[in-house]
C-alpha cells in the first residue's frame, strides 16, 4: 500500500502548492502506516525533484519525455491512474490548481475510486472510511465528505494545508508507461503567458481593492503595494465588469475563491458575495473610509481612512522597513 501525490510543476519549477500536497500525503501516509510516493510529469531538473524527499515523499517517479512537457489531461491522467495501480496506492493526492480539478476526476474513474474535491484539512480515517472537510456553497459552509470506496483521490485546496520539512531524502526513478496514441487527441500548440504577475489563486499574500479607487488610472499604488509585499493583486465584480481590472482578478461568489494567509481588502464595502469569495482567509485587513462598512466586522485589524492617503504610507513603511 502507498499514498501517491500528483506533483505539477511551472517550467520545470515546482510550487508552494506542490509542497503542500506532498506534506498532505506525507500525514496521510503517516496515518496508514506506509510511504508516500510522488510523481511528477514534464521536464524537471533532479535537484527540484530531490527537494520533494525534504518533505517527506521516500521516491519521486520521474516521467520525462518531450510529448509530456505540457499539460495534456488525458495522457496525464492515464499516466498518474497507471502509476497509482503499479504502486499499489491506495490513495492519490492532487493539488486543487487548475489542471488539479481537470485531472483529478479522470484519475478517479480511471480507478474507480472515491473522490473529494477541495479538501481543507486531513482526513479522520476509520478503517476504509475517509471523512475529508472541504469548504462548500462558496466558503459559508463546511461540508465533511464520507469515502468508502478502497481506492481514494484526494484534491487539497492551495494553502489550506501548511507544507512541513521532514529532512528526508527520495530516489529519483525513470518512469516510461505505455501511453495509447488516443491520449493525445488534444495537445497544446502554443503557451501564451498572460502576465508576469503572482498567480492569483495559489498566492500567499493578496492586494485586492474595489469601487473605492474611482477609477483604473488609480491602480498603480495598488500594483505598488502588492509588488512590496510579493503579493498578488485582485479586485471586485464591479471592477472587473467595468473594465477597470481584467476579470481574472475578480474573487468572490462569482470569481475566484482564494485563500491566502493575508487579504488585504482597499475601497471594497464587503458585500457578502465579494466575502464568499474571501473569507477563508487567514487575515483578513481592510481599509476603507466608512466606518460603517461591513467589511470591518470580519477583519483581523482595520483601519479606517482614505485609500489615497493609507496605501501610499504603508508603501513607504514598508520600503522603509525592508530598507
Ligand atoms: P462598493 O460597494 O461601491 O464599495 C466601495 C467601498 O469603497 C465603500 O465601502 C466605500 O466606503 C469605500 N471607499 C470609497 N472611497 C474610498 C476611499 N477613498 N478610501 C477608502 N475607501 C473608500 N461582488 C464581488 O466583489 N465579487 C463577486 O463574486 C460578486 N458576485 C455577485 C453575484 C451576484 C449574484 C450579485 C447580485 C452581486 C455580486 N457581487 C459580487 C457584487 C456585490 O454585491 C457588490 O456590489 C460588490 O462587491 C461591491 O463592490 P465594491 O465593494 O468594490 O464597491
Amino acid at each position: 500500500m502507498s499514498v501517491l501525490v500528483y506533483i505539477e510543476n511551472t517550467e520545470g519549477q515546482f510550487k508552494k502548492s506542490a509542497f503542500e500536497a506532498v506534506s498532505y500525503g506525507k500525514a496521510v501516509a503517516d496515518q496508514l502506516q506506509t510511504e508516500v510516493i510522488a510523481i511528477s510529469i514534464g521536464t524537471v531538473k533532479e535537484d527540484e525533484l530531490q527537494k520533494l524527499g525534504g518533505y517527506g515523499a521516500t521516491r519521486v517517479l520521474n516521467v520525462s519525455t518531450d510529448n509530456l512537457s505540457s499539460f495534456v489531461n488525458q495522457a496525464y491522467a492515464s499516466i498518474v491512474a497507471t502509476a497509482a495501480q503499479k504502486e499499489n496506492a491506495s490513495v492519490v493526492v492532487l493539488s486543487n490548481t487548475f489542471s488539479g480539478k481537470g485531472l483529478a476526476p479522470r484519475v478517479a474513474a480511471k480507478l474507480s475510486a472515491g473522490i473529494v474535491s477541495g479538501a481543507s484539512a486531513l482526513p479522520q480515517i476509520n478503517g476504509d472510511t475517509f471523512e475529508v472537510q472541504t469548504s462548500a456553497f462558496s466558503n459559508k459552509a463546511i461540508a465533511t465528505v464520507s469515502v468508502q470506496s478502497a481506492m481514494k483521490v484526494l484534491t487539497i485546496n492551495p494553502n489550506a494545508f501548511a507544507s512541513k520539512e521532514t529532512g528526508g531524502s527520495a530516489t529519483i526513478e525513470a518512469y516510461t508507461p505505455d501511453i495509447p496514441s488516443t491520449d493525445f487527441s488534444t495537445t497544446v500548440q502554443e503557451i501564451v503567458r498572460a502576465t508576469d504577475t503572482i498567480s492569483l489563486p495559489e498566492a500567499e499574500i493578496v492586494v485586492s481593492a474595489g469601487r473605492g479607487l474611482k477609477g483604473p488610472e488609480n491602480w498603480g499604488m495598488i500594483e505598488e503595494l502588492a509588488k512590496v509585499l510579493g503579493a498578488a493583486t485582485a479586485c471586485s465584480k464591479p471592477v472587473s465588469d467595468a473594465g477597470w481590472r481584467p476579470h481574472s482578478e475578480h474573487v468572490g461568489q462569482t470569481g475566484i475563491v482564494v485563500s491566502p494567509n493575508l487579504y488585504i481588502a482597499i475601497g471594497i464595502s464587503g458585500a457578502i458575495q465579494h466575502l464568499a469569495g474571501v473569507s477563508s482567509s487567514k487575515t483578513i485587513v481592510v481599509i476603507n473610509k466608512d466606518p460603517e462598512a461591513p467589511f470591518f466586522k470580519v477583519a483581523d485589524y482595520g483601519i479606517v481612512g482614505d485609500a489615497f492617503v493609507v496605501v501610499p504610507k504603508l508603501i513607504e513603511a514598508l520600503k522603509k522597513h525592508k530598507g
